[in-house]
């Protein structure tokens, strides 16, 4: 058997990780300014990262009855008290695009209509119902979904409130700053506009948070920038580091009953283990803070470049749109400077999502190397 490929592969097999470096089969060392789509928060193999999980592995190995485990309580309490939403619960499952199904789910349970607003450039998963709120007509199409989406452009408040107007819509998802699409932030006022226009139709409002949260932005969620509490906040990504865990942050409206969600595998011990550990981590080393810090300090050393038309994104979640496809400038990126960094589906965006733990004289060495080849 072979692997079904689907992603386009720089020709670099990376076998260690180390820091905000990553090594290849040949031991060259690569500067990470991508970290894995926003994957790895706290730096590759941080030693309590380590060795939470390798503690939880020798205890209790692979066992994965993941149900209402002591470590849940413990991860739903401390997330709690970092994010700021502590009168919040926690469902824990194990990708961004489970995390987003089950949100659509709840909405749709809690007010009993089926259709969503989503946003153009949108992306959140690739289960069906998450694909369906992506902006992408085929998939939609190819899921039967196509009835039941209406998408929007981004900050288009009044075709939104006509919409939800027909109270026939469940919920309106949105990311805190959408990723993939190339870093485009709603901004303030549009959120705060959409979750006015969700309370006054009883429609539910989900911030799809898996690649915008988690300190990334310099706050614990890039919608705290906002004046909003969503009903609902998905998360995944940077919350293990790298192992696959996710959740839904749901309002204390929702009201959880036996069999409304389930999984298998979502919150097993590991999963925990390495959730708790980015945690304790984020708040031991203020990385939100450094995000904030070394993200302002990028942009401050790169707004002045001519070729870069516009520098989007806060923190370290950032986009830098330039006139032409940055294909090639990523290509050299990580020939000639052994730095890898992101592409975006607006080809002429290069993503940057290094891990929160990077430093300013990292930083320096992306921002030399860009200056250089530009
Ligand atoms: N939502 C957003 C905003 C994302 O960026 C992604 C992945 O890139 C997802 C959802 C899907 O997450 P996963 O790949 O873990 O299913």
């Amino acid at each position: 058997m072979k692997n079904y490929k689907v992603y386009p592969l720089f020709d670099i097999t990376i076998e260690k990780g180390e820091g905000n470096y990553v090594y290849d089969t040949a031991g060259e060392r690569y500067l990470d300014f991508y970290g894995g789509h926003a994957v790895i928060s706290i730096g590759h193999s941080h030693p309590t990262y380590v060795t939470s999980i390798t503690e939880q592995v020798n205890k209790i190995g692979f066992y994965s009855n993941s149900v209402q485990i002591p470590q849940q309580e413990e991860l739903a309490e401390k997330l709690g008290v970092l994010s700021g939403y502590e009168d919040y619960d926690l469902f824990l499952c194990n990708s961004g695009a489970e995390a987003n199904e089950n949100a659509l789910k709840l909405a749709s349970f809690q007010n009993g209509r089926n259709k969503i607003v989503a946003f153009k450039n949108g992306f959140h998963g690739r289960t069906s119902l998450a694909v369906a709120a992506t902006d992408n007509p085929k998939i939609q199409a190819a899921v039967n979904a196509t009835d039941n989406i209406q998408l929007f452009e981004l900050g288009d408040l009044e075709g939104v409130k006509a919409a939800l107007a027909t109270k026939e819509v469940a919920c309106v998802i949105i990311e805190g700053i959408q990723g993939v699409g190339g870093i485009n932030d709603p901004g303030a006022a549009f959120l705060e506009g959409l979750q006015k226009a969700c309370k006054e139709t009883g429609t539910i409002f989900i911030l799809d948070e898996v690649q915008s949260g988690y300190g990334r932005t310099g706050k614990f969620f890039a919608h705290q920038y906002a004046d909003v509490k969503p009903d609902l906040i998905t998360i995944a990504k940077g919350m293990g580091n790298g192992f696959p865990i996710g959740g839904v942050i749901i309002s204390p409206d929702f009201e959880a009953s036996f069999g409304q969600l389930g999984t298998t595998f979502g919150g097993n011990h590991l999963a925990c283990a390495a959730g708790l550990a980015v945690l304790d981590v984020m708040k031991a080393e203020n990385l939100m803070n450094n995000s904030q810090q070394i993200g302002d300090y990028i942009i401050s050393q790169l707004k002045d470049i001519k070729s870069i038309k516009e520098i989007r994104g806060k923190g370290l979640l950032l986009g830098l749109e330039f006139e032409d496809s940055v294909k090639e400038l990523r290509g050299e990126l990580l020939k000639k400077y052994k730095i890898f960094t992101g592409a975006a589906t607006n080809p002429k965006v290069l993503r940057l999502l290094p891990p929160m733990t990077i430093t300013k004289t990292e930083a320096d060495i992306f921002i030399n190397a860009l200056t250089d080849l530009l």
